[in-house]
């Protein structure tokens, strides 16, 4: 069985003392088995971090990146700068920056395939409101996520975060994730063929030091997405712990 694997979304959060105060206890923290484990910080503790977690279990993440490796984008951050920097995954399509961003299937897809081709191991996210959830319009919503966000021989890793669950304290019922994740991979299967059978899908809304173990139990589920739980390095190693 593949290790599950835990990511940290630190978001718009951390300066650097902050940050090296949240990875130094991660570190002293960490049990002797874990899980694979990531950690997402703010583009500007990268570099910092980078060295802090050089050697360790914990591997660096960015939270978004273009899909140019460069030229005139002011203000963006392209993948081959993050390989530069020792990053090794990418959180690409979060529900924040398709609303706050207004990145679409097409960009995140973009996104992916030049992540993939700088050596980078992009998560992809995708998740439906709870408008489409209530109307019973989520399963259409997530597969067309997947035809439009996933290039085709996606080798990276899936993210179910369902936009109703992030960051409300309400995840997702168990069986709500079970059926969801079931879907998930029949709809992967359908589109990807052979390919579709491998691909990593994990959990992210609410996830926390409680729900975890449960919440990591259930079929399929690869590992976690976690947001708020992952500032607080207590919550965020009882998370890790449940983790196999
Ligand atoms: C997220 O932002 O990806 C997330 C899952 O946040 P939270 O864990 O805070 O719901």
């Amino acid at each position: 069985m593949t290790r599950q694997i835990i990511v940290g979304n630190w978001k718009m959060n951390g300066t650097s003392r902050d940050s090296q105060a949240l990875v130094e206890a991660l570190l002293a923290g960490l049990p002797a088995t874990v899980p694979d484990i990531v950690t997402c910080p703010p583009f500007t503790q990268l570099a910092l971090l980078a060295d802090k977690l050089k050697g360790s279990p914990i591997a660096l993440g960015a939270q978004d990146c273009h899909k140019d490796v460069s030229g005139a984008h002011t203000g963006d951050i392209s993948p081959a700068m993050l390989t530069d920097l020792g990053v090794s995954y990418v959180i690409l399509g979060h529900s924040e920056r398709r609303q706050e961003h207004g990145e679409l299937d097409e960009t995140v897809r973009e996104k992916a395939v030049a992540a993939t081709k700088a050596g980078l191991t992009p998560i992809v996210c995708i998740g439906e409101t709870e408008d489409q959830r209530e109307s019973g319009e989520h399963f259409d919503t997530l597969g067309w996520q997947i035809k439009g966000s996933l290039p085709d021989n996606f080798s990276g890793i899936l993210a179910y975060e369902p936009i109703w669950a992030i960051g409300t304290g309400r995840a997702a019922t168990e069986d709500e994730i079970a059926e969801t994740m079931k879907f998930l991979r029949e709809e992967l299967v359908r589109q990807f063929g052979e390919a579709g059978k491998t691909v990593r899908i994990l959990y992210g809304g609410s996830v926390n030091a409680k729900n975890a173990a449960s919440i990591l139990s259930i079929a399929d589920v690869a590992g976690a997405l976690v947001g708020g739980a992952s500032l607080n390095a207590e919550a965020f190693l009882s998370i890790i712990g449940a983790a196999s």
